[in-house]
């Protein structure tokens, strides 16, 4: 079962990952977490994407497509991918088809996590104290949530036409938000 949880920053999809990624006994691909992982290695990559990162911007659709190729490309994650930040724009969306397709896979279930901007607001700012991300600044986070709305409205609309689709509100406690998605789970 290949998942992808779709949703605004602070919308809690690493939160709901990591519940999906014991349930079954999946591999979570969070885009954030391998930018962030270049970045702290200082590699090629890191170098072209920390300003990109730190201002709350999207890293291009090249570079981010190659970072999750190896995944779904690995025969020990097959049907086991969830997909956490991504994908966010069109062209991810179409190119993780392709790369699924090609591996004779499809994603089995998406879960839009539905939130309100202030309610991102007040979680983001309880983040940045646990987590101390350098983009959990409050101008970073609303730069964040308007390049998210920008760009992942078409995403949004790829998606949501589909069965597997299922919107979830995102404004609930943790523990109601992975009772809905559990819903949907059976393994
Ligand atoms: P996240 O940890 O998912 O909140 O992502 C943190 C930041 O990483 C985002 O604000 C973007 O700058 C970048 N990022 C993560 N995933 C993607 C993606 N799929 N496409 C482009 N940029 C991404």
């Amino acid at each position: 079962m290949n998942i992808i949880i779709f949703g605004p920053p602070g919308a809690g999809k690493g939160t709901q990952s990591k519940y999906l990624v014991k349930k079954i006994s999946g591999f979570q691909i969070s885009t954030g977490d391998l930018l962030r992982e270049e970045i702290k290695k200082d590699s090629e990559i890191g170098k072209m994407i920390i300003n990109d990162m730190n201002d709350g911007k999207f890293v291009s659709d090249e570079i981010v497509d190659r970072l999750i190729k190896k995944f779904i490309f690995d025969p020990q994650k097959k049907n086991k991918l969830i997909f956490d930040g991504y994908p966010r724009s069109l062209s991810q969306a179409k190119n993780l088809d392709l790369l699924l397709n090609n591996t004779n896979q499809k994603i089995d279930l998406i879960f839009f996590l539905n939130v309100d901007k202030d309610i991102i607001v007040k979680r983001i700012e309880k983040r940045k104290i646990i987590e101390k991300r350098s983009d959990d600044e409050l101008n970073t986070t609303l730069a964040r949530y308007d390049t998210y709305m920008k760009t992942t409205s078409p995403v949004l609309d790829f998606y949501s036409k589909s069965s597997n689709f299922h919107e979830i509100d995102g404004n609930l406690e943790i523990e109601e938000i992975t009772r809905k998605i559990d819903s949907f789970i059976n393994v």
